[in-house]
């Protein structure tokens, strides 16, 4: 059996160039004691990889030469492990390549038999336990309040926004283009949504807001972070949960210019990492399973297609390219 690999070339500057990795080809691993080997089938797209290429944050940066870390979806081919068949479908850091020999200790987790690949990892995977925790936990929405989400149209944003309309609050969303604004409005249940491609921001926020901003949950940053920020209520709080048009800088962004509302409105503005709440991610995924089943959670994903198109359809979500969570099938 043959193993495509994508290996980190340099690290990427500016938006990320298919020459920022080699495409390797090699013989499959052969599972060593305890260790399975799973063949990769989904592979998730996610912001936070142009993290991780280009240096050390909250995960240790990729390696030059080192395959491109990734969450994947796989199944498993050959088990050195008691606890994992052949034929098991996991989920874990399973990499930008076909295969993969790994010890399941490192967590990699077994779905249950038939449950929906593209639902595991979207709503019910690390997106769907981000805007969990995001929006519960740090943002700690009470019924009444107005949110406002960035991003909404993705597969956080998206969440976090019906998360809180189940919560009992007014939801606003901020997203790029009249068709995904649809979305979160005629299918989401978002009570507004703002396409900052095409709308000012700060004037639309303070029209439909008029008692300012309870909760802020930002995966956008720059200049959408500060036309929220000038619009906060009283105790306000804003969730930083991402930052992607920033993401791609290669100068330090400038500061927010709005940052005072913070002490004028006794604001707070906190981050979060939900590798840190991951003890707790059976909560979240019992809640959103449920909030699914019941019809209060609608999600979409964008599936595009082959091992070889990895670099490009992670770009996709720099572009705003991607409708939903963004998926790549690397096998059926
Ligand atoms: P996503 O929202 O499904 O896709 C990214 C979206 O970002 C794009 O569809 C695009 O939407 C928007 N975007 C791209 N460039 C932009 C720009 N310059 N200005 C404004 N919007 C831009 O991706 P996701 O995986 O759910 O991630 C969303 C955010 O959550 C990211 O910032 C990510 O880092 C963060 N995150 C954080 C954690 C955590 O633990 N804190 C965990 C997971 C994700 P439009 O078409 O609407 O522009």
């Amino acid at each position: 059996m043959r193993n495509r690999q994508w290996l980190l070339a340099r690290r990427p500057s500016g938006p990320i160039q298919d020459s920022d990795f080699n495409l390797v080809e090699t013989d499959a691993p052969t599972p060593g004691p305890g260790e399975v080997l799973v063949r990769n089938l989904m592979l998730s797209c996610d912001p936070a990889q142009r993290g991780w290429m280009a240096m050390d944050s909250y995960v240790p940066a990729i390696k030059i030469g080192e395959v491109v870390r990734s969450g994947g979806a796989g199944r498993i081919e050959a088990s050195n492990n008691p606890d994992f068949a052949v034929g098991d479908i996991v989920v874990g850091l399973t990499g930008w390549q076909d295969y993969v020999a790994m010890n399941p200790k490192d967590q990699l987790n077994k779905l249950p038999p038939g449950a929906p690949l593209e639902l595991a990892m979207s709503a019910l995977g690390m997106n769907g336990v981000t805007a969990y925790f995001g929006l519960l936990d740090v943002g700690r929405p009470v019924a009444g309040e107005t949110v406002v989400v960035s991003g909404a149209a993705g597969a956080t944003g998206s969440v976090a926004g019906q998360i809180a309309k189940i919560k009992g609050c007014r939801v606003i969303g901020i997203a790029g283009g009249a068709e995904k604004c649809r979305w979160l409005t005629d299918e989401a249940g978002f009570d507004a949504a703002i396409d900052y491609k095409s709308e000012d921001v700060q004037a639309r926020l303070k029209e439909l807001c008029p008692k300012g901003i309870d909760i802020f949950f930002d995966n956008v940053g720059g200049d959408i972070l500060d036309a929220a920020l000038a619009w906060l209520a009283m105790r306000g709080r804003v969730v930083l949960c991402g930052a992607i048009a920033i993401y791609n800088a290669t100068e330090p962004p400038p500061g927010p210019k709005y940052y005072l509302s913070l002490l004028i409105q006794r604001g707070r503005m906190e981050g979060f990492i939900v590798f840190d709440y991951m003890p707790r991610a059976g909560e979240a995924i019992g809640a959103l399973s449920n909030w699914v089943q019941a019809g209060k959670l609608k999600y979409r994903v964008d599936v595009q297609h082959g091992l070889e198109n990895a670099p490009a359809t992670l770009r996709r979500l720099f572009e705003g390219r991607n409708e939903g969570k963004q998926l790549l099938r690397v096998a059926e």
